[in-house]
This record gives C-alpha cells, sequence and structure tokens, in this order.
C-alpha cells in the first residue's frame, strides 16, 4: 500500500519519529514520545497508523484530552485523504452529553445526564432517538448517512446535521464507528471501563485490534486519577435526604444517619485545620442491602426529575467499602461563595495505572505522546509500561528565535508572600508590560496571586476568571488577537483555560511571561500522591510535585513559539529558576540565560 503521509518533505525529527511508529506497531509495542510542537506529532502517528490499520485490518483511536484537539486531528485525516485518494471512514466523538442535541439537558452532569439518556431510551421518550430508528423516516435518514458518510466530518458538523434533521448524533457517529478507520475519541471513552466496555459493543470493535494515540498525554495521570475519584459533601447529602424523603420514606432514616456521620466527623476538625486523613471504619460501613435500596430509589429519582444524588451516594458507598491502598480518604471542609462551611469527604485514586493496566494489556499498541512528555521515565513508571520505545525531539525551531530569560526579581515562595512581596511583582509586571509592545500573557500560580498583583498595577488588561466557560474563553482570545497591533496583556493561571493547547502564531502573542513557580498547594490530596510514589518508586516530591509544575511551566512556554517563523521571549519570573536545583527540571533544549536588566526583552524583541 503506497505510504499515507501527504507532504513533499518531512520536518526535522518526523521522518525518526514515523519509523519508530511503524516499529512500535510491526512488533506490538507501546512508544512514548515527546515531541515538541513543530515536528508534526499529529500527522507522524496518524499515517503511519491509519496505513497499519489498513493493511492488518486494525482501527486507529485517536484520544484527546481537549475538544480543541479534535479539529486539528480531522484537519490532518482530510489531508491524507485528499493527497492520498484513498477513502477511508472517520468517526468523530466528544463525551455523549456534549453531542446531545436535546437542549432540556444544560443542568445535567456527565454522570446525571448518561441516567437520564438510559432512562428516555428505554422508556422511548426521546424523540430524537425514536427518529433515529424509526421505519417511517427510513428515506431521509438514510439520504443523511450517505452524506455523513462521504466526508471527514468534525463532531461539531456532524450533531449540527444531526439537529436540523432531528435525529440523535451519538446514534448516528456510532453507526460511522462501526465501520470507520479512525475514531477519534476523549480519554474518557477509553479510561473509564464500563465506558470503554459500552462504547466498544456499541460501535462493534475490540481493543486487542486498536492501535491507541495518546495525545498531550501529560493529562493522562491526573485525567486518569481523577476519573476513578470520588466525593460526597453536605450539602449533596442534603439534596439526598430531601429525595429519599420525596420518593421513598422508609429509606429517608437512613440517608439521614450517613448525614449525621458525616457532620459528627467534622468536629474532629479545628479552627486551623481544614483536614485530616480518615480509615474506611471512621465512615459509614454501609450495607450491600442498603447500597442496593438506595441504588433503586435513585433510579426512581432519575425517571421522575433526570438527576439524583442518591445515585452518586449509592457509588460512593459502594468505592468505600474497598479496601485499596492505591486510594486515600480525607475529610475536608471548603466554604461556598457566601462562606458557609461545607464537609466534603473524598475518596481518591493516587495511581493512574489502576485504569491503564487493562488498556496497556489489552491495545495492539499504546502511542503516548506530547510536546512535554518529560522525563520519559517518569512516565514509563507512572503508566506502568513495559519496556516501551521511548523518543524524544529537539525543539525544531531555530534557537536565535526564542529566548528564554530569568528574572530572579521575585518569588512566590510560600514563606514570602507579603505585602512587600506583592508591590515587587506588581512594579516587575508593569515594567514587562511597558517594554513589551507586542501582545504577552502573564501566567500566575494561583488566582490569590494574579488577583493581588492585579489590584496594584494601573494598566487595562484582560483576565482569566475562575470557572471560565468555552465561549467567554473564546470571546477573550478574540479580543486579545484583535488587539496585537496596540500590544494587549493578558493575566492567566499556569494550569487555566489559557495555559495549554492554545495556538498564537507570528505577532498575536510576542511574550510568555511565567510568574513564581506553579507548584499545586500542598494539601493533603498532593501529599498523599506523594506519599504514595515516594512508597512506589522513591521518587515521591519530584513525581508528585515537582514535575507536574515543570510540565505547567512547559507547557505555557510553549505558547510562544509556535512555527519557524515566530521570534518570542520567555520570562521566568522568579529567583527559582537561578538555582541549580530547578533549572534541572527543564528539558535540554531550553536554554536559560540569566537577565542582566528588563531592557534585554525589548533589545531581543526589537533586534
Ligand atoms: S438518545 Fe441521543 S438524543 Fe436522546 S438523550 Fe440520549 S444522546 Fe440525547
Amino acid at each position: 500500500m503506497q505510504d499515507l503521509f501527504p507532504f513533499e518533505s518531512y520536518r526535522k525529527g518526523q521522518d525518526s519519529f514515523i519509523k519508530v511508529v511503524r516499529t512500535a506497531l510491526k512488533h506490538k509495542k507501546d512508544v512514548l514520545a515527546q515531541v515538541p510542537t513543530g515536528v508534526g506529532k499529529t500527522v507522524s502517528t496518524l499515517a503511519p497508523a491509519l496505513q497499519y490499520a489498513m493493511e492488518n485490518d486494525k482501527t486507529v483511536v485517536f484520544l484527546t484530552s481537549k475538544h480543541t484537539h479534535h479539529k486539528i486531528a480531522i484537519d490532518t485525516l482530510r489531508e491524507i485523504k485528499n493527497k492520498s485518494g484513498i477513502k477511508f471512514q472517520v468517526a468523530d466523538f466528544i463525551g455523549k452529553r456534549w453531542m446531545c442535541p436535546r437542549q432540556d439537558i444544560s443542568n445535567l452532569n456527565s454522570r446525571e445526564f448518561i441516567e437520564f439518556c438510559r432512562s428516555v431510551v428505554e422508556n422511548k421518550e426521546c424523540d430524537f432517538y425514536q427518529n433515529y430508528y424509526s421505519k417511517e423516516r427510513i428515506f431521509t435518514n438514510k439520504i443523511l448517512i450517505e452524506e455523513l458518510e462521504g466526508s471527514i466530518l468534525h463532531v461539531e458538523e456532524l450533531v449540527d446535521k444531526c439537529r436540523n434533521a432531528e435525529v440523535c448524533s451519538f446514534e448516528a457517529a456510532a453507526f460511522l464507528a462501526k465501520k470507520a478507520k479512525v475514531i477519534i475519541v476523549d480519554y474518557f471513552h477509553m479510561l473509564n471501563p464500563g465506558t470503554r466496555e459500552r462504547f466498544f459493543k456499541k460501535i462493534g470493535k475490540e481493543l486487542e485490534n486498536c492501535i491507541l494515540i495518546w495525545d498531550e498525554a501529560h493529562n493522562l495521570p491526573s485525567r486518569a486519577r481523577d476519573l476513578m475519584s470520588e466525593s460526597i459533601n453536605t450539602l449533596s447529602m442534603d439534596s439526598s435526604v430531601r429525595e429519599a424523603s420525596k420518593f421513598d420514606q422508609d429509606l429517608e432514616p437512613s440517608i439521614v444517619k450517613i448525614r449525621d456521620k458525616l457532620l459528627n466527623l467534622s468536629s474532629k476538625l479545628g479552627l486551623e485545620k481544614n483536614e485530616f486523613l480518615i480509615s474506611r471504619k471512621d465512615f459509614s460501613e454501609v450495607s450491600d442491602e442498603l447500597i442496593n435500596k438506595i441504588h433503586k430509589t435513585a433510579n426512581s429519582v432519575i425517571e421522575e426529575e433526570r438527576r439524583s444524588y442518591l445515585n452518586t451516594l449509592a457509588h460512593f458507598l459502594s468505592l468505600w467499602k474497598l479496601e485499596d491502598k492505591r486510594y486515600s480518604r480525607i475529610l475536608r471542609r471548603s466554604f461556598t461563595k457566601t462562606g458557609k462551611p461545607v464537609i466534603n469527604l473524598l475518596y481518591n485514586c493516587l495511581d493512574p495505572s489502576i485504569v491503564l493496566e487493562s488498556i496497556l494489556k489489552g491495545a495492539h499498541s499504546n502511542i503516548f505522546m506530547s510536546g512535554t512528555l518529560y522525563p520519559l521515565t517518569m512516565y514509563e513508571e507512572i503508566f506502568g509500561l513495559d519496556l516501551p520505545l521511548k523518543v524524544e525531539y529537539p525543539n525544531p525551531f531555530p534557537e536565535e528565535n526564542r529566548l528564554d530569560l530569568v528574572i530572579p526579581a521575585i518569588s512566590t515562595k510560600f514563606d514570602q508572600r507579603n505585602g512587600q512581596m506583592y508591590e515587587r511583582i506588581a512594579d516587575s509586571v508593569s515594567e514587562l508590560i511597558d517594554i513589551i509592545k507586542g501582545n504577552k500573557i502573564f501566567f500566575f500560580p494561583s488566582y490569590a496571586i494574579m488577583e493581588k498583583t492585579k489590584e496594584l498595577i494601573k494598566e487595562n488588561i484582560l483576565v482569566e476568571t475562575q470557572g471560565m466557560d468555552k465561549s467567554s474563553r473564546e470571546m477573550i482570545l478574540k479580543k486579545f488577537i484583535s488587539m496585537k497591533d496596540k500590544g494587549c496583556t493578558l493575566f492567566a493561571i499556569s494550569s487555566g483555560s489559557f495555559g495549554e493547547s492554545i495556538d498564537l502564531v507570528g505577532d498575536n502573542l510576542k511574550a510568555v511571561i511565567i510568574v513564581g513557580v506553579p507548584f499545586a498547594k500542598n494539601d493533603l490530596e498532593v501529599k498523599e500522591i506523594i506519599r504514595y510514589y515516594d512508597e512506589k518508586f522513591g521518587k515521591g516530591m519530584e513525581y508528585g510535585y515537582i514535575m507536574p509544575a515543570f510540565t505547567a511551566i512547559m507547557q505555557n512556554a510553549g505558547r510562544c513559539i509556535r512555527s519557524e517563523t515566530d521570534k518570542g521571549v520567555i520570562v521566568y519570573l522568579d529567583e527559582r529558576y537561578a538555582w541549580s536545583n530547578y533549572r534541572k527540571n527543564f528539558p535540554e533544549y531550553v536554554k536559560l540565560k540569566g537577565a542582566k536588566s528588563y531592557d534585554e526583552v525589548k533589545e531581543f524583541l526589537e533586534g
């Protein structure tokens, strides 16, 4: 079969990466690849994987952690199809809730939606679903499916077409997936064992015949941990009591007892102490019989009200019964926006390899790639890989186009955060805003530090807000780009909405300034991960605390240089970046330079 690589020539490192992918597929091996922006990692994996899949009756599953990455994969596949002239089917999925064309589901979270969807399908109450399978619409549906089959569609295009035709877009995409050679899905579809099983059953495929490409795989540890973690709190318990009182009064006393137990536990929290570790026995030991009863009542609640807190409670209680050292149990007090205390009980997964184990054993090959999969040995251990092919490529862009400048003028270290330090941070930020004439983004380690800095500076700036939704994010980006000639400043959070996956080519972004070091809040959740990795690998601080911060730093820095002709400055604004024990955490291609004055930024950009 012809080579499906669609371009005339290879970029630096690209031909080598393609060879590695081919070797891995041939020998059913896994790959860990650090591939910086500019090498073209999407086409370097999709082209050889698709070719192998077509020759060996396999399916390529391209997994992304962000909605924005679907488009890159779709564009690449269109390019491959156009250049090769070969026909192949593609199916693009995001979470079912986000694909659903119904308008009455906006207040449901993902789990509630799944229950709701199941219920309306079983009770024949979903017109979109009924329409899709209706014999009376066989002719119009056939025309729609032919249209969908004829092109490689982005999931949003598919949803639009299905909404217009008043049929369920998930069912249509699942139909396409049965014949597809490439399926694009969110991590969630593979990481959640139940969802994976249902998904494969629905599309008639098997994991063993799939080549999995994990894009932006640096996000995988936290996504896998989040997915396997569960929690309840006093607010959700109040709602559970209300549901029990309305739907099953016999059940109500048992739910009240569980809520009271949770409230009683909080008496151990002092004025200063907001969290502590607890044991399985400290909280309710609930019988399987009661859990089943809660679950049964939850089903009635879902049928009438579409969502059920009892359902989440039943799930939490069945997990709580398990004795698994790869989880931690934390009782924590948090506060609502109005200052009301909330008691949370967390059952947190510490080990992402729990979910990856069966995937690694089952799939034909797994290709894990990212521009910041560094160091590879850490990911090899964390993922639980068995002798993968490991490759890393240097940054392909001209070194002289990028200035990595350390300015040790401030520190966001916890013990140095005081009024004087905030004044110094604000001074440095103001000076940099003044010097850098084009667009620039300041990444802060937390909202608190960002807010304090903002209060002290006079400039007009765009600001990322907590819990910002997709449309607000896009609006800010649009405004930011539109102001590039005048020069605009954006304040954002290192691990927030703008920290990765935004593409600001050319003059759209001239400088990135990383204010402080974005370590996670050193709370019990983080301490438990550190303890776990210490016991497992003897590298708790490195794997659980330091490297996640440096991954965020490298992602932030990566926003600045997106093409061969981009020229930009990355400022590391904290004294710790000048220390050797911090510098050693940067990949080799980052050539840190100590700044003598702020003017070096100006000279570089104007030179
Ligand atoms: S069957 Fe389809 S249209 Fe109906 S609720 Fe489920 S996803 Fe939405």
